[in-house]
């Protein structure tokens, strides 16, 4: 069932949605060579609490898998999405580390991500970053009142597609809010005119996940890879479906 939200509700989503937003300003000076994901993870659990804020990622269940320990999802080069923050995965010069992150804000939820280079990366991984970004701003931009989740989906694939890149399988965005998971699934590949109609006051988290060489995940538990070992690229918004144009909530 696709949830309407109140403006009380909205409110406090852009609350939710901000505190990830500032927490990318503050991550960002950290992501550096030699830091590990464990260290990046602390930072942003105690930033989150700091904000009145709970973590919404930690302690998700999904069955036959370990409760996920992480504030941060931290997937880095040919991690896709769902990498556990450890001390042992330390970024080196060159890397680019997905960081997905899940908030609750007196009871609803926040979900952004952004991909980060770390020191200086190759004009391939600067490439996949622009293109996943361009992505999620074009399948942001079918998010308007009247449309249906394929045409997102398909502004999504088909951008993707034509620079010779993949979106991974099997791996989609979905309304939030209530939840941080919640109808409608919001697919990565589509067509237009298909699925549920767009309403205002729908809130969903688009998610393009881009690899650069195919389009088969590499599942080990919560951990997705690219089958091939290419680099992988993932941003999130949260967003807000009104009238005049879409709302980035983190933006507010
Ligand atoms: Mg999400």
């Amino acid at each position: 069932m696709i949830r309407i939200k109140s403006e009380q509700a909205i409110q406090k989503m852009r609350v939710a949605n901000k505190i990830i937003a500032d927490l990318f300003t503050l991550i960002e000076k950290h992501i550096i060579p030699g830091v590990n994901t464990w260290e990046l993870d602390k930072l942003a659990e105690d930033f989150i609490r700091s904000r009145g804020a709970k973590p919404a990622f930690k302690g998700y269940t999904i069955p036959g898998l370990q409760p996920f320990p992480g504030t941060l999802c931290t997937s880095v080069n040919s991690g896709i999405v769902h990498g556990i923050p450890s001390k042992s995965v330390v970024l080196q010069d060159g890397d680019i580390i997905g960081v997905d992150v899940g908030t609750v804000y007196e009871g609803f939820y926040g979900d952004a991500a952004r991909t980060f280079a770390v020191g200086e990366i190759s004009d391939e991984a600067k490439k996949l970053l622009e293109i996943t970004e361009k992505a999620l701003e074009l399948g942001i931009a079918q998010a308007i009142p009247g449309n249906r989740v394929g045409d997102i989906s398909h502004a999504v694939e088909s951008f993707v597609r034509e620079n010779g890149y993949y979106c991974a399988d099997d791996l989609t965005g979905h309304g939030v809010g209530y939840q941080l998971h919640e109808d409608p699934q919001v697919p990565n590949i589509g067509k237009p005119g298909r699925g549920a109609r767009l309403k205002s006051g729908m809130t969903i988290a688009i998610e393009p996940m881009v690899n650069i060489g195919t389009n088969r995940v590499n599942e080990r538990g919560w951990e997705y890879f690219t089958m091939d070992d290419s680099l992988s690229a993932h941003f999130e918004h949260s967003i807000l479906i009104k009238a005049d144009r879409p709302e980035v909530l983190d933006k507010g």
